[in-house]
């Protein structure tokens, strides 16, 4: 692994720096789980897209610089240390992007991949159901064939789909074969959430905010020009990217280099006092954490380039990232004394932080995975089919 930027990755690193450093909004914007906030976040993708970074690893025609993996890392880094806004397309970028490109084909790529970067279509994941999450083959939502209308329909349910409630399309898997056990027979389809027989219903959270959505489906039609990856082959299209959503996509070190970085600054604005001196430890180790997290992936990034793949480390990471971002967000707290509990990027990046232990696959099932795959322990005994549970 060689940390060597070269004489271009840093031209693009200083470019990155400046354009970020000219035009990150002074002011955080709006949460974009309410309708201001998701304009605002719009219109900043927009902004992102006409200086070509919102997707900065594309193709030029498709907005983007056709950036190489270790430039991304670097954008990426650039990104959050400058402070800019959440990306409310990321759930199109990042977790169907790379399907399109893999799998999708030119006309698709034409029709999806353009609006996906400007932020002009926001597109949600439906991929859980009320009785499936970690176990997903397990899915009831269905595909009937339409043959006279050269289709299908899609009936059923899909829930906790983020900000589904303002988003324009979805991806997801149905089954489209009955008979076909589990994962066979699932086809991943492409929809508009405003089409014929959807409906959207908001979730609202805690601080009544809709940031999820429960969207169902009765006899919805969609065009055959709509499946993605072949009908029958949902399952191995979805899981192509799941790896790399884990370890490198969704959460990249930049991240939580920057939260380790103001968590330092708090640490030493913060008074003498017992508050400061219980979270000296954690303040360090959450810094060597995300400093770990980020050697790490530049590790990742080489073995990539090499022609390796993600395979089962993207577990690890997902376990990793997750953990570390709640000890940093409890340490923040911490320093914070009693003024944890006022309203505060701390106390909103802590309660989200709760959550990525659940997210792109619960840690529990990403132990497993690293149990199996990678330390070759015996498998998590099944169920054997009728047998009580
Ligand atoms: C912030 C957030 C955003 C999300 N966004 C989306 C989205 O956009 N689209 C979408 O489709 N879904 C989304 N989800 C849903 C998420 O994918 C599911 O919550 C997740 O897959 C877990 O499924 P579940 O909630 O049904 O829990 P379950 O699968 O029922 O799990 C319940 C508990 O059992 C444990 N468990 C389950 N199986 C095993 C096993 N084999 N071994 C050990 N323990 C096990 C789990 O780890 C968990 O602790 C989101 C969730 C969150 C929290």
């Amino acid at each position: 692994m060689d940390l060597t930027l070269s004489e271009s990755e840093l031209a693009f690193q200083a470019e990155t720096r400046a354009w970020l450093a000219a035009h990150v909004p002074a002011e955080p914007l709006a949460s974009m789980d309410t309708a201001e906030g998701w304009a605002q976040h719009q219109a900043w993708e927009r902004q992102l897209s006409d200086a070509r970074w919102s997707v900065v690893s594309w193709p030029e025609r498709y907005h983007g610089r056709d950036a190489s993996l270790v430039e991304w890392v670097i954008f990426e880094e650039e990104y959050y240390r400058a402070g800019a806004p959440g990306r409310v397309g990321q759930n199109g970028i990042f977790l169907l992007a790379p399907i399109l490109f893999d799998h999708g084909t030119p006309d698709q790529q034409d029709r999806f991949l353009p609006t996906m970067a400007t932020g002009e279509r926001i597109w949600a994941q439906c991929w859980s159901e009320p009785e499936a999450g970690s176990d997903l083959a397990s899915l009831r939502s269905t595909a009937r064939r339409d043959d006279e209308r050269g289709g299908w329909l899609l009936n059923g349910q899909k829930t906790w789909s983020s900000r589904a409630s303002y988003a324009h399309w979805g991806f997801g898997l149905f089954r489209s074969d009955p008979q076909a056990q589990r994962h066979a027979g699932l086809t991943y389809f492409l929809f508009p959430l405003d089409a014929d027989g959807v409906t959207v219903r908001p979730i609202a959270q805690l601080d009544g905010e809709a940031g999820f959505a429960e969207v169902f489906f009765e006899d919805v039609f969609v065009p055959d020009a709509d499946v993605l990856g072949g009908v029958g082959a949902g399952w191995d299209v979805a899981m192509s990217t799941a790896g790399n959503e884990r370890g490198l996509s969704l959460r990249s070190p930049g991240r939580f280099c920057a939260a380790a970085d103001r968590l330092v600054d708090l640490y030493r604005e913060t008074p003498d006092g017992p508050d400061r001196d219980a979270a000296a430890q954690g303040v360090v180790d959450a810094w060597l954490g995300a400093q770990a997290y980020r050697l790490y992936t530049w590790g990742t990034v080489t073995r990539l380039a090499g022609g390796g793949d993600m395979g089962a480390a993207g577990s690890v990471n997902k376990v990793f990232w997750s953990e570390l971002d709640i000890a940093l967000h409890e340490t923040a707290l911490g320093l914070r004394g009693p003024a944890a509990e006022v309203g505060s990027t701390w106390l909103d990046g802590y309660t989200f932080s709760l959550s990525g232990p659940i997210y792109a696959g619960t840690n529990e099932v990403q132990r497993n995975i690293v149990a199996e795959r990678i330390l070759g322990l015996p498998r998590e005994p099944r169920p054997s089919r009728g047998a009580p549970t």
